[in-house]
Parts: C-alpha cells; sequence; structure tokens
C-alpha cells in the first residue's frame, strides 16, 4: 500500500483538513493520530458549556469511529508521537516508524504555566481540550469558588460563563486592563464593568504567587499580599504554539511552526496549520484563519497547489454580559483610535492616516455596526 497521508492532531484544524481533502480525493490512505481521545468537538463551546449547562460528552459532536468512517481514514488515539525523520519521511511513536507521504501538523498550541508556590498545585486546571474541560468540570462539581488566573479573551470568557453556571468569580491578572493585547482601553473598560456588574471581581496587577490548602478550600496568596479564599482556580494565562517536535527534527521555527502560503514548512512533505502554525509570519489562534488554510491546504494535499488569503477576521468575544467583537489593525499597520459611545456600546475605530479603516472594537449595541464595518477592513493576508 502507498504511504498515507498523515495529519497530527484531530482538533479543528486536522479534522476540517481531513473532510476539506476527503471532498478532493477519496482514495489516498488518510492517518489520523491524536494524543487525546480523538472525539469531534468544538473548542470554542469549551466556554460556554458551564451557563448550558453541558458535560463534556454534551460538547461531543462525534466519536473517533464515526469521524473514521465519514473520513474513510484511520485514526489512532490516546498516541503522542514523539519525533519526525524528514530525510526518511517518516515519523516516530516511541519505537515505531510511520511512513509518510505527506504529513500535516495539526497538533495545536499548549497553556502557559508558570510555578506557584504551595501544597494545592493540583487544584489549579488549565482547560485546553475536551478532556481538560471534564476534568475541570469533575473538580469544580459542588463547589462554589473559581480563581481564575489571566484576564485575557479565554479568562474573560470563563468568568462570564462560570458566573451563568452559578460560580462566584476572582479573576486574577498582571496587566492593567482585561485583553491587553486585543483590545482597545475603552473597550476593555466596557468588558471589564460588564463582568463586574454580573459579580466577577478583578485583581489586576499581582500574580498569584502561594496556592494553600486550607481546610476543604484554598487560599491564593497574591503577589501585592492580598489573600483571597476560593475553591478551585483555572489557568487562562495565554497559550504557546506546540513546537518543540518540530524545531528537534530541523524545522523552523519562530513563534509558531514557520509555513509559507501554501502551509508548507521548510521541509519538502511537511505542513502545518491551525493554532500551530506561524503563516507568512502571522501564529492566529482562532477557527477562522485555520478553516481558511483546511481548504487551501487540502487542494495542495489533493494535487492543485494552493496559497492561503486571509481576509478580514473580527474576533466574536463570548462575554454575553457585554458583547464584543474586535478587530485588530494588521501587523506592520499605523494608525489612529478614535473612540464614540459611553458605558457599555463602545465604537472604537483605528483609521490610517488616508482614512482607511484598519481595525475595530465593539461592544454592547455597538456590536450591530460589524457588517457594515467589515466591508472596509482590509484583509490579513492578501
Ligand atoms: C476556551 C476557548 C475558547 C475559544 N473560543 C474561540 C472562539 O470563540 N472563536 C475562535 O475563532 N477561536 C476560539 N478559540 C481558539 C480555537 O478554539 C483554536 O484556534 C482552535 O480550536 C485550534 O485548533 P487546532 O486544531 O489547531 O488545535 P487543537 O484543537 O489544540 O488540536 C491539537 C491536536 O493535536 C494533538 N496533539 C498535540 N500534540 C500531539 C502529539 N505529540 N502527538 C499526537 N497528537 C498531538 C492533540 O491531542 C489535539 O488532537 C478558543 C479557544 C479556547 C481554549
Amino acid at each position: 500500500m502507498s504511504a498515507p497521508v498523515v495529519i497530527i492532531g484531530t482538533g479543528l484544524a486536522g479534522y476540517n483538513l481531513a473532510r476539506e481533502f476527503r471532498k478532493l480525493d477519496s482514495e489516498t490512505p488518510l492517518l489520523l493520530i491524536t494524543a487525546d481521545d480523538g472525539r469531534s468537538y468544538s473548542k470554542p463551546m469549551l466556554s460556554t458549556g458551564f451557563g448550558k449547562n453541558k458535560e463534556a460528552d454534551g460538547l461531543t459532536m462525534a466519536e473517533p469511529g464515526a469521524m473514521a468512517d465519514q473520513l474513510k481514514a484511520e485514526i489512532r488515539t490516546h498516541t503522542r508521537i514523539s519525533g519526525i525523520d524528514p530525510g526518511h519521511q517518516r515519523l516516530w511513536i516511541g519505537e515505531e516508524a510511520i511512513y509518510y507521504r505527506d504529513l500535516v501538523l495539526a497538533w495545536g498550541a499548549e497553556t502557559v504555566r508558570v510555578p506557584v508556590e504551595g501544597d494545592a498545585p493540583e487544584a489549579i486546571f488549565p482547560i485546553n481540550d475536551l478532556e481538560d474541560y471534564a476534568r475541570f468540570r469533575a473538580a469544580a462539581a459542588g463547589k462554589k469558588r473559581v480563581l481564575i488566573l489571566g484576564a485575557g479573551l479565554i479568562g474573560c470568557e470563563f468568568a462570564n460563563d462560570l458566573i451563568l453556571g452559578g460560580y462566584e468569580v476572582e479573576l486574577v491578572a498582571p496587566c492593567e486592563q482585561v485583553m491587553p493585547t486585543l483590545l482597545h482601553p475603552a473597550a476593555a473598560a466596557a468588558v471589564k464593568a460588564g463582568l463586574e456588574g454580573l459579580g466577577a471581581r478583578f485583581h489586576l496587577g499581582p500574580v498569584l504567587t502561594r496556592l494553600l490548602r486550607n481546610g476543604e478550600g484554598l487560599e491564593a496568596h497574591l503577589s501585592d499580599g492580598q489573600v483571597i479564599a476560593c475553591d478551585v482556580v483555572v489557568s487562562a494565562i495565554g497559550l504557546r504554539p506546540r513546537v518543540d517536535l518540530a524545531a528537534a527534527a530541523g524545522l523552523q521555527t519562530g513563534r509558531g511552526v514557520i509555513v509559507d502560503r501554501e502551509l508548507k514548512t521548510t521541509h519538502a512533505h511537511i505542513y502545518a496549520l491551525g493554532d500551530c502554525a506561524e503563516v507568512d509570519g502571522l501564529n492566529l489562534l482562532y477557527v477562522m484563519p485555520l478553516m481558511s488554510s483546511a481548504r487551501a491546504l487540502a487542494q495542495t494535499l489533493a494535487g492543485t497547489p494552493t496559497a492561503v488569503k486571509y481576509g478580514p477576521m473580527p474576533i466574536t468575544v463570548k462575554t454575553p454580559v457585554c458583547p464584543l467583537v474586535v478587530s485588530p489593525p494588521p501587523r506592520g499597520t499605523e494608525g489612529v483610535w478614535s473612540v464614540e459611545g459611553e458605558g457599555a456600546d463602545i465604537k472604537a475605530l483605528c483609521h490610517d492616516a488616508g482614512g482607511n479603516l484598519l481595525g475595530y472594537a465593539l461592544t454592547g449595541a455597538a456590536v450591530m455596526e460589524k457588517l457594515a464595518l467589515n466591508k472596509s477592513l482590509p484583509p490579513l493576508l492578501a
């Protein structure tokens, strides 16, 4: 049998690529390998599960067996690849070698962890996949108070969702505003106020230094001397593209695995997309870019080399207490921000010197204007 196309990862990138590829090629053997249980699910739903009262099973869209049938593919679950040997077009799972025709890295990003002192490190939960979510739900069952580390997009979404799920929420983050890398301060203030209106308590500036058991609960010691009583901790301090195995195999890596517009790495027959990929300098940890990448790469793998293009890609943040849509100005552009509106309804627009719209942040009622504004946004990768 000829060597298969091998995809590492069964997240949205891996599964969407497999689906797009099968639309074009139903014959070439396809092998998907994943370290997790291989269930198909939509990761963005993880930060809406408490409000909807959904367990991990309730967020599952398909079991791996059903995906294998649908994709006419072999899927190996709970299987972690341990190395790539580009010279021989093979990869390693421990001692086992698997040969590939083409290899696609869709192995995502991992949560950033910081060392915390104390006797309760196992009470800190990252939530970056369905199995993490199941573990956190089990730990949070019957508990009341959640401390969230990080006030970025994911921390804010979990804050809103956990409050909807009946929890008391405090957030700790060493930044001055929520979503500091993403959001204009006026829009950030609106989102923070919305979450505070629901009861969230923010501690912006300090970091968690020690986590101690105290009877049934926990005591979180912050760097500014505050002590917060809580029951369980969610870590949402950021994601880092997985690059180690690629770098060890001699592939060029930067923030992510470096690929060109055709999603090709620096080695023949190896491609990357999704959270792990840095596409022509852009590492975007969102669904829209990976969908565009999956469509383009499927064409390339089916014999028609195709470059990916990114149009405007605004991000809808799932903080229903204060709706938010944001489209940061593309890299390398220079603009000036103007802010209209007040309270919960903020329209912050960024224009270049020629008056062209570069980006925006819309909150509250102002999100209604997104469709009209999207028409004027520049593409991210033309
Ligand atoms: C809580 C949350 C909410 C989000 N909300 C949104 C949103 O609203 N909108 C949006 O656009 N984006 C959102 N995102 C981001 C979006 O979910 C991700 O960009 C996307 O899911 C990434 O998909 P991926 O397939 O690249 O990676 P992943 O889903 O992380 O998949 C990686 C896969 O690789 C496997 N793997 C890793 N290492 C190995 C190995 N060595 N061997 C074998 N397999 C391996 C893993 O097991 C997994 O199957 C959210 C993210 C989170 C965490």
